[in-house]
């Protein structure tokens, strides 16, 4: 067992000012709280701090880290508390301490294997401190060098989670001791025959492999030397899990895998490699089919290089690299592309980036005499463009920052997000535009009744929900314009006793939405009900032109009776308009028409007919041939939106008083707001259901008799109704 003393030496050795109380007491504090407590070996439970803090200082943390690597467990494995840390060790460590507390709750099921990439995103996404990551990298590395005492299960589980998460995390931060010990402890418990059978193959005593790889570099050098070449030659033994890797890719035996031990030769020119390659050709017996030149033909990464395999001293096959030092940087820097390499797994270019700088920040560490400055570089949000989010069964999806519970919805389906209307979060009831955070737990609530608003427009993030909800207020506009199309037409060709449906049967429509250019009848009649066509144009194409004309002459009678009508009754009631139904008409809301007015009509793309006085703003300028004729009905009694502003005193009860006025002449409230200003006045906006302009006349006269009303005036178009133009 790791003994506290050597923690605190290795660390003294590369920060010899760090706060070794502080340690002692992390060290006193975890000993106290993990007494009694085994670990599955037998062990005392303080081993596994310990080594962890041993793991911590090997790749010479800070003290705060180190300290950390001691307490990690004493949230989640005793009866201490996040706020006892806090009190005893200060928010740094509290804070390193949640962090690894919080990754190690996060755990990866089997079938979400190809979510990994995303896990991994996920916990560098949400630490932030990247002191946390290295902290769990630790721990994770002592649990895998101790974990044959778990049951054969939990081992596979374990193994496969550390080949998928930690070993590739601890690749991308450049920490390629870990990564290989990782990879092997795992591989060894994932597939223990195989494991067996390569290390046996392999395996010579330690000294005698570290002999032989440096006699194959003490001949390399010689023949340098005599050969007048500046270089050097480094030897190494490949680690088990990559020759298995190589053998699963190749789909090869263990003989036919030839860099069980891998030289490399780094000289200062090409030539230089060349000449090199020819001399190891003349010195050792190629092995035929292995030579590539990455010199001649880089690879897609830019990396370049000689790779060959020969026979080398005692009848061994080894493998040689050979390079310029330009080359070198490259393939080592070019870090990002290795991944891809490696991984087989496209990184984008803004990963690369992030991950290349990270290891390129852990390699100065090792070099910065100041852990201060250390830590506020390390504080960083290494994906501010990204949350990550679970799924209520524990998948991983990846947003957009900002993104929002409708972002979700849309992202399981398109129904789901049609049909939210509320989402619980880490299991609290939110808005809809709540903004996700990394690590919340999602779930919808949907009904069978919502609809997506255009609001949604406003917050979501993802183009995926932004292109669904467009897409259903077109296809409801469509459906819409579909039924105001078939109305329209069905009203017009009943006055020639043309059914539309037996029309639709007989082909005879099809055949006229051909003749205008259009797929179906469907398009057809969408087409009328969208304003783009009129019934009378599609009349022309089924009636004969005299048929047409003898009823527009009755059409015309039927309207100068109509108009009589009207002058007769002064206009009251709903409106008619030529030939069409009330269900189609809206009334505009910039001027909001009552009976009386002098109106017009506009068909308006998919929403009918919307109804303006003559003289509003809104419609001047618009297209004439949109615009119809439209006359106030008197057989049906409605009543009309208008909106009116009233000036008066501020004075306590005038707004009883203008209520009660307003209802004394039988007019509906339907909304109302006030406002003061500086000098005591007060400004008050009310909506009110009408029956024509004489009622309003009417209560307007009403409410300018009570005393302190200045003014009271009706309004007109507003911004805010630009929407209801033509
Ligand atoms: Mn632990």
């Amino acid at each position: 067992m790791l003994r506290f003393n050597d923690i605190l030496d290795r660390l003294l050795a590369y920060h010899p000012n760090a706060d070794t109380d502080l340690l002692r007491k992390a060290y006193v504090f975890s000993a106290k709280v993990h007494m009694g407590q085994v670990r599955l070996s037998g062990e005392p439970y303080l081993s596994h701090p310990l080594e962890v803090a041993g793991i911590l200082t090997q790749l010479r943390l800070d003290v705060a880290a180190v300290a950390t690597g001691l307490l990690h467990d004493t949230v989640e494995d005793t009866l201490t508390t996040l706020e006892e840390i806090r009190d005893y060790f200060g928010e740094e460590i509290a804070h390193l301490v949640d962090g690894v507390t919080k990754i190690s709750k996060i755990s990866l099921r089997p079938s979400e294997k190809d979510q990994a990439e995303n896990f991994r995103k996920m916990i560098l996404a949400m630490v932030k401190d990247i002191r946390v990551v290295l902290i769990k990298l630790a721990d994770r590395l002592h649990n895998m060098r101790t974990l044959q005492y778990h049951s054969d299960e939990k081992q596979r589980e374990i193994a496969q989670e550390t080949l998928d998460i930690y070993a590739p995390l601890a690749h991308r931060l450049g920490i390629d001791w870990i990564k290989t010990e990782l990879e092997d402890l795992a591989f060894k418990h994932l597939h223990p025959d195989l494991y067996e059978e390569i290390q046996k193959k392999i395996a010579r005593k330690e000294k005698e492999r570290s002999r032989y790889i440096d006699e194959v570099k003490r001949i390399l050098m010689k023949k340098l030397y005599e050969n007048q070449i500046e270089g050097e030659v480094t030897g190494r033994l490949k680690q088990i899990y990559s020759i298995y890797q190589k053998m699963k890719d190749q789909n090869i035996d263990l003989d036919q895998v030839y860099d069980i031990t891998a030289f490399r030769v780094i000289v200062n020119t090409i030539k230089e490699c060349y000449d090199v390659l020819g001399i190891i050709h003349s010195l050792w017996k190629p092995i035929p089919g292995k030579f590539k030149d990455y010199i001649g033909l880089p690879k897609e990464n830019m990396y370049q290089s000689l790779h060959t395999a020969v026979i080398g001293p005692y009848g061994e096959r080894i493998e040689i690299q050979i390079r310029t030092w330009d080359m070198h940087k490259i393939a080592e820097e070019g870090i990002a592309a290795h991944w891809k390499y490696k991984e087989g797994k496209p990184l984008d270019e803004e990963d690369d980036k992030r991950f290349s700088w990270l290891r390129q920040l852990l390699e100065w560490q090792r070099d910065l005499k100041d852990d201060v400055e250390f830590i506020e570089t390390v504080k960083v949000d290494l994906f501010p463009n990204e949350v990550y989010i679970f799924t209520p069964k524990g998948e991983v999806k990846v947003f957009p920052a900002g993104a929002t519970p409708v972002d979700f919805a849309y992202s399981i389906h398109s129904d789901v997000g049609h049909h939210c209307v509320g989402a619980k979060v880490n299991g609290k009831l939110v808005p809809l535009k709540y903004e996700l955070k990394s690590g919340d737990t999602v779930e919808i609530i949907t009904s069978p009744n919502q609809r997506p608003s255009k609001d949604w427009l406003k917050f979501v993030k993802t183009s995926r929900a932004k292109t669904k909800i467009r897409q259903w207020f077109k296809t409801e506009e469509r459906e819409k314009s579909i039924a105001l199309g078939k109305e329209i037409l069905e009203k017009e060709l009943k006055k020639y006793d043309l059914p539309l449906a037996k029309l639709i049967k007989s082909g005879e429509m099809l055949k006229v939405a051909l003749e205008f250019s259009f797929q179906d009848v469907d398009d057809l009649v969408a087409a009328v009900g969208y304003g783009k066509l009129t019934a009378n144009q599609i009349l022309g194409k089924i009636l004969p032109p005299e048929k047409l004309e003898q009823k527009e002459e009755k059409e015309e009678g039927r309207l100068k009776g109509l108009l009589r009508k009207i002058r007769r009754t002064g206009g009251r009631d709903a409106i008619l308009i030529k030939g069409i139904d009330n269900v189609m008409v809206r009334y505009a809301r910039c001027c909001n028409p009552v009976p009386g007015d002098k109106v017009v009509g506009f068909i308006t793309r998919g929403r009918g007919v919307t109804i303006h006085t003559a003289d509003c703003q809104n419609i001047m300028d618009d297209d004439p041939h949109r615009r119809v004729e439209v006359e106030w009905d008197s057989t049906k009694e409605y009543t009309y939106p208008v909106r009116i502003r009233i000036y008066s005193e501020d004075k306590k009860g005038l707004l009883a008083e203008i209520t009660s006025s307003i209802s004394s002449n039988e007019a509906n409230i339907t909304n109302a707001s006030v406002n003061t200003t500086e000098d005591h006045k007060a400004i008050g906006l009310f909506e009110l259901q009408v029956n024509d302009l004489n009622h309003l006349n009417k209560v307007i006269k009403g409410i300018e008799r009570i005393k302190g009303v200045y003014r009271v005036e009706r309004m007109r178009a507003e911004l805010d109704s630009l929407g209801d133009s033509p």
